[in-house]
């Protein structure tokens, strides 16, 4: 009856001391309320923890029953200290009291042992997963502060260029429109030459800050297409038109080829097109003395949109939209091949007299290259080396229009 009856004293002490430890997952508050617990149910005169130091090469006496704060007590030399990581409890009875161990308080004593350790494994979980969270919020703090930083200076460049768009254009325009009056009055030769010679290079100038503004709006994402409905055949036949004149001029003659099962109707962004288009063909008149220019435009089926050189161009037919293939073709100064990897980026320009004489700034195909990829298209330049003429190409994706074919 003795036996039956501690057993089940036993019982109940660890439910007891088992609830009260798993309580909490804080590792102080479990191992603190372990020493409390064991205590008063076996009435001890002192329970110690010694705990593994962080280096694991050490014991340290961490927890005591009756001291508040123990320091400075190690243990280094216990065996097996370096192969397993484990804490030593120390239960020490009454000093002046005759008591012995019972069998059923070291069970009880072994049992709350391995509670503890589920317990502070747990705790060591949590713990880890704090930290992880910790730093993790650390980390979304510091990236929103970046993208915050980022907008803001996004913001204020864009702002800047507002402004600058703004500032640059009115007197630009008033200078343009003010000397293209003077050129209408009664002037000697030399001040007709002066006029001339200003309005070219403002001219030059509003072009490039046209230029340099689109290409900051391209190069920080804020410009986007103008999606709408427009006649794809007027644009070709607008941009002939423009080029003519200055083609005569040179005595060059340019011919426009539509294909008969060229869409009327498009759906894209009419002015970026046209702006891509006019810079080709401008280049074609610009390098070229003499001979022709042909523009030759199509639906570019899959096979044509296969067989060109860009390995990273992945055109996707669907039946909602078509790829526009482009091509100006011209008899003029060429490109030596190896310059023509970089006439794509800013400012690009090649060595050649032609080029040093165009006065061109080298941004043209740089804007036309974001425009194509903007686009979905691609755009490249073919040539057989210098003197031996120049073909550019492009396709671009475009929408079919669904209300007038
Ligand atoms: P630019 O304003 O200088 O014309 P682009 O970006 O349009 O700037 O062209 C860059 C360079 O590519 C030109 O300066 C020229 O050297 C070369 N280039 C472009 N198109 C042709 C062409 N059709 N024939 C010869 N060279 C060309």
């Amino acid at each position: 009856m003795g036996l039956i009856r501690t057993q089940e004293e036993t019982g109940r002490h660890v439910r007891m001391l088992t609830h009260e430890i798993r309580s909490t997952l804080d590792r102080h508050t479990i191992l603190k309320t372990t020493l409390v617990e064991l205590g008063r149910t076996l009435a001890l005169e002192e329970c110690a923890l010694w705990m593994p130091t962080r280096t694991g090469l050490e014991l340290q006496l961490s927890y005591t029953l009756r001291q508040q704060n123990p320091v400075g007590h190690t243990i280094n030399d216990w065996p097996e200290l370096s192969t397993k990581r484990y804490a030593l409890m120390v239960l020490m009875l009454p000093s002046d009291s005759a008591r012995q161990w019972h069998v059923h308080e070291l069970e009880l004593v072994e049992v709350v042992a391995d509670q503890v350790a589920v317990a502070l494994s747990h705790a060591a979980i949590l713990e880890e997963s704090r930290r992880a969270r910790d730093q993790l919020m650390e980390q979304n703090v510091a990236l929103d502060l970046a993208r915050r930083e980022a907008e803001t200076a996004i913001r204020a460049r864009n702002d800047f260029l507002a402004v600058m768009n703004h500032e640059m254009r009115t007197p630009m325009h008033a200078i343009i429109a003010l000397s293209s009056l003077l050129q209408e009055t009664e002037l000697t030769p030399e001040q007709r030459l002066m006029v001339e010679t200003i309005l070219k290079s403002s001219n030059l100038l509003a072009t490039l800050i046209n230029d340099v503004l689109d290409l900051s709006r391209l190069e920080d994402g804020s410009l986007q297409l103008d999606i709408a409905t427009f006649n794809l055949h007027s644009v070709f036949i607008e941009v002939h038109d423009l080029i003519k004149p200055v083609a005569s001029v040179k005595k060059l003659s340019v011919t426009l080829n539509l294909a008969a099962d060229l869409p009327v109707y498009a759906v894209g962004d009419e002015k970026r097109l046209m702006q891509t288009i006019l810079n080709v063909v401008g280049n074609a008149v610009k390098f070229s003395k003499e001979g022709s220019i042909s523009i030759t435009v199509f639906v570019a089926k899959s096979e044509s949109l296969r067989d060109f050189r860009a390995a990273d161009f992945f055109p996707v037919q669907s039946d909602d939209h078509f790829y526009l293939r482009v091509q100006v073709k011209d008899s003029g100064s060429g490109i030596n091949p190896q310059d023509i990897p970089k006439l794509f980026t800013k400012f690009a320009q090649t060595e050649s007299l032609a080029t040093r004489n165009s006065g061109g700034s080298g941004l043209g195909l740089a804007i036309c290259k974001r425009f194509v990829n903007l686009m979905e298209g691609h755009i490249w330049i073919e040539s057989e080396g210098l003197g031996k003429g120049c073909t550019a190409t492009f396709i671009v994706k475009l929408g079919i229009s669904r209300a007038i074919k």
